[in-house]
């Protein structure tokens, strides 16, 4: 049997290796339109590290998958503790917010504090990601944080947006949030209080770890840009830009899906094209300033949900990197999400870059312009999923025409237009070459 897998990111990459031990399967071929493996999972390399698409950290719920990634990266890994804050009217919140209202003024504190125990948006069930955020948190915790920062980084009114994202959130105990606002503050998100990160290289190394346990079936091609999808009976014929059409019993799509809907020569009924091309989604801004000091204090990323401020999320660097490694000054990482078409999307590389560090100076992070040794920036089209309030319905008609009418397999973070992290694309790779296994062997 011949596979095809469409992208060579961490889906593609980790469904191969997965699936390249079962003898029924001859050969398998990854198709990567960039001249690098790795897709979201490359780190571009600034004075002297590699930065992530966002600092990629290592973490899980599911022990099996944490194990894997950790053991591929062999001596090259280190575990570190969260250390992240929220900025907010000129105060350090520990993150997540409401779990240190203590650090707010005190009317803002009894503002959470108050409309938290005496909710009445509790009782309804939630219809959209804004009325989860105020039945689960409170008219305060919402308006103070949730609702501006999630505007902010989404792009997105949250009333617009399903709840998918935020539902697995559990609801704080009351004692926890009172214990918050007197300053007992509490941990929050304990799955991803420690985390794993490679100690050189950047998650790429992760991505290279993958790579290099390809065998003699898998053919990793670069520069294949897929173009045009067919099929003829039971067997797919693909074209891409490196070579001629290449010939599959199964394919597997981990590409953009509406990169995918618009190179399949399959027939494709409009309504599903329609599907496609009304899937959401944000790009992001990478923007790297390399400072000689800075005024951060000892946090790894910083939340700013502040509009009048460009990014919505910085990192400090260093802080992945081993102590022996680091050299005094720091590499920041400011991340900017914009969509096609608006007034972000429009700002050039420089003047991105130019208003970051204007903005970085006027929080008070740095002191200003003359502590900049060095600057660069890169961008990522496919960033964030949407999950507005379309998102099922469209996703709905897309896997049944795909993977039920068609038989081609959706995966990945873009190729089944899912929020997942890493460790969950690994989860569902092993998930997928399960099936895909049972499948031959039947
Ligand atoms: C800002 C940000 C921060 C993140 N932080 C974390 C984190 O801290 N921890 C974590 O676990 N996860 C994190 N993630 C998520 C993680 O990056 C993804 O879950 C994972 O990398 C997705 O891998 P993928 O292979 O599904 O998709 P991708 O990496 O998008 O791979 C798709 C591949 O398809 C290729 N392709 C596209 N079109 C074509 C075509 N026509 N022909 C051929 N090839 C094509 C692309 O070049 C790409 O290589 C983050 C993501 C972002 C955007």
């Amino acid at each position: 049997m011949k596979i095809g897998i469409l992208g060579a990111g961490l889906s593609g990459i980790s469904l191969a290796y997965l699936l390249q031990e079962n003898e029924k399967i001859d050969r398998i071929d990854l198709l990567e339109k960039a001249d690098n493996p790795g897709g979201l999972c490359r780190s571009h390399p600034f004075a002297g590290i590699g930065c992530d698409v966002g600092p990629h950290i290592m973490f899980s719920k599911n022990a099996g998958v944490l194990d894997l990634m950790v053991q591929l990266l062999g001596d090259n890994v280190h575990k570190l503790h969260r250390s992240n804050r929220i900025f907010h009217d000129g105060r350090f919140i520990k993150y997540p917010f409401e779990n240190e209202l203590s650090a707010l003024s005190a009317p803002e504190r009894d503002y959470c504090l108050n409309s938290f125990l005496n909710n009445p948006y509790a009782p309804y069930p939630p219809q959209s990601m804004l009325q989860f955020f105020l039945a689960t948190f409170g008219e305060g915790i919402t308006n103070l944080y949730l609702r501006p920062y999630n505007e902010k980084i989404w792009k997105f009114d949250p009333a617009f947006m399903d709840t998918q994202m935020v539902e697995r959130i559990p609801k704080p105990p009351p004692e926890d949030i009172i214990k918050s606002a007197q300053g007992v503050s509490t941990e929050g998100y304990v799955h991803q209080l420690h985390f794993f990160y490679p100690k050189r290289g950047g998650i790429q190394s992760l991505l290279d770890a993958f790579h290099r346990k390809l065998g003699n079936k898998v053919a990793l091609h670069t520069g294949a840009h897929v173009q045009k999808i067919t099929r003829s009976g039971s067997a797919w014929q693909v074209l891409d830009s490196a070579g001629p059409a290449r010939t599959f019993d199964r394919l597997i799509s981990s590409i953009p899906i509406p990169e995918l809907i618009a190179r399949l020569d399959t027939g494709v009924p409009p309504e599903v094209r329609k599907a496609a091309e009304n899937l959401r989604f944000n790009s992001i801004a990478i923007c790297l300033i390399h400072v000689e000091r800075e005024r951060m204090g000892d946090n790894f990323a910083i939340m700013v949900a502040d509009k009048d401020i460009l990014f919505h999320r910085i990192s400090k660097l260093d802080f992945l990197v081993p102590e022996e490694d680091r050299d005094g000054t720091t590499r920041i990482m400011a991340e900017v999400t914009y969509r096609a078409g608006d007034r972000i999307s429009r700002l050039s590389d420089q003047e991105m870059l130019h208003q970051v560090v204007e903005d970085l100076a006027r929080l008070g992070f740095i002191e200003g312009r003359e502590v900049v040794r060095a600057q660069d920036m890169f961008r990522q089209q496919y960033a964030y999923v949407i999950y507005d309030l379309d998102h099922r319905r469209n996703m709905r008609t897309l896997r049944d025409y795909c993977e039920g009418q068609l038989g081609l397999l959706l995966h990945g973070r873009f190729g089944e237009f899912e929020y997942i992290n890493m460790d969950a694309v690994i989860e569902k790779s092993m998930k997928r070459s399960r099936e895909i296994l049972g499948a031959v062997n039947a």
